[in-house]
């Protein structure tokens, strides 16, 4: 614990119930009530302002002359396990315009200076985002939001008007223009603080990827043309470089997540030999989903697309800072829009042995790797 300066989280509000009984927290899960019929721990808890603790401990005792040391010690673990106490730090802030991030960040943290880092280290971050089309474009404005010190975008379209459904952040005039450039334009007058570059390309091979990852700390992959080839060719870059990579996409009225940290966790290709190994029919399904060429209209609706666009950028915030454990390492975590309901599907591990990708296979002994060129 060691707390020197501890203070009640102020995200919290602290208020009696009755004479007896008192709550810290409004929400349920986060709420806890305490039995304080003789009104010592309200006392305590109202102290615990960032003050020191050796003050806090006098002027209690001298309202409770009975409160030992120890008392003190007990209460503010009590406090502690419920994680509604932090260090107090007066350090220097972050810009104004992130400071409510930091409040959310205070939540899972137990320091303010912690939270204030977390912050910090996405001001330091430098962000690769394939993809400006339905996830990616409201991707950037989630991350204008967050605030990365650098940010490189890439894709190869204009605005359309059938993108307008989803696609905010392109206006009626952008028809026609590059999504590159507009994208850029409403970036910089969404965060002007963050240097930006934009570059207008299409990705269709590994080198295309690799070349743009050079100082790169996470890349978010949100384009899916081919189904599927696009991920494999993003994968087998960030897996050369060593850059982690969050990947998203929807089907229908579901969204997928999953995130790939190279040589730690199953990458794309795994994902692939972990389906041959376990899916009897895997290989048939890829075969005949492949053969019918199937060209589905564009399935969005912005509601539904904004839920996964928020988990792709609340993940890549987990994987850059680790302010909470990620949700979808090893996994794919799925949203289903209809329910809001959301789970993790089974891990697949990372086959160091076999897969041809992070590991030491070669792709022929793989078929499935063949059904991806035809
Ligand atoms: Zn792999």
């Amino acid at each position: 614990m060691g707390y020197s300066r501890p203070r009640i989280k102020n995200i919290y509000p602290v208020y009696k119930l009755d004479k007896n009984r008192f709550r810290i927290g409004a929400q349920m899960n986060i709420t806890r009530e305490f039995e304080d019929p003789t009104g010592q721990l309200w006392d305590f808890v109202k102290r615990l302002d960032g003050r020191e603790l050796p003050l806090i401990e006098a002027d209690l005792q001298a309202i409770y002359p009975e409160v030992t040391h120890d008392d003190i010690v007990f209460a503010l673990e009590l406090l502690d396990k419920e994680g509604f106490i932090e260090e107090y730090q007066d350090v220097n802030l972050v810009e104004e315009r992130y400071m409510s991030n930091v409040n959310y960040f205070r939540r899972y943290l137990g320091s303010y200076d912690e939270s204030l880092t977390v912050q910090r280290k996405l001001n330091e971050s430098s962000i690769l985002l394939l993809g400006l089309g339905g996830g990616g474009s409201n991707i950037l404005s989630l991350l204008a939001g967050i605030g990365s010190k650098k940010l490189t975008i890439v894709d190869y379209d204009k605005v359309e008007s059938s993108n307008l459904g989803r696609q905010l952040l392109y206006k009626e005039d952008d028809i026609g223009k590059l999504k590159t450039e507009t994208a850029l334009r409403e970036f910089q007058k969404m965060n002007s603080s963050v240097s930006i570059n934009a570059i207008t390309k299409k990705i269709t091979s590994v080198s295309d990827v690799v070349e743009l990852l050079d100082g790169i700390d996470l890349v978010i992959c949100a384009i899916d043309e081919p189904p599927f080839v696009a991920q494999r060719i993003v994968n087998e870059a960030i897996v050369k470089v060593g850059v982690p990579c969050v990947f998203g996409g929807s089907q229908v009225s579901r969204g997928r997540v999953y995130s790939v940290i190279p040589k730690k966790t199953g990458c794309f290709d795994c994902l692939n030999i972990h389906y041959t190994k376990t899916s009897p029919n895997f290989i048939d399904q890829f075969i005949g989903f492949q053969k019918i060429k199937f060209d589905p209209p564009t399935i969005a609706y912005a509601p539904a697309i904004l839920q996964l666009c928020s988990a792709i950028v609340d993940e890549s915030v987990r994987l850059l800072t680790k302010y909470t454990e990620p949700m979808s390492l090893s996994t794919q975590f799925e949203i289903n829009y209809e329910t809001g309901a959301s789970f993790c599907h089974k891990p697949w591990p990372r086959y160091e042995d076999e897969c041809p990708t992070c590991g030491k296979g070669t792709v022929s002994e793989w078929e499935i790797f063949n059904h991806y060129n035809s």
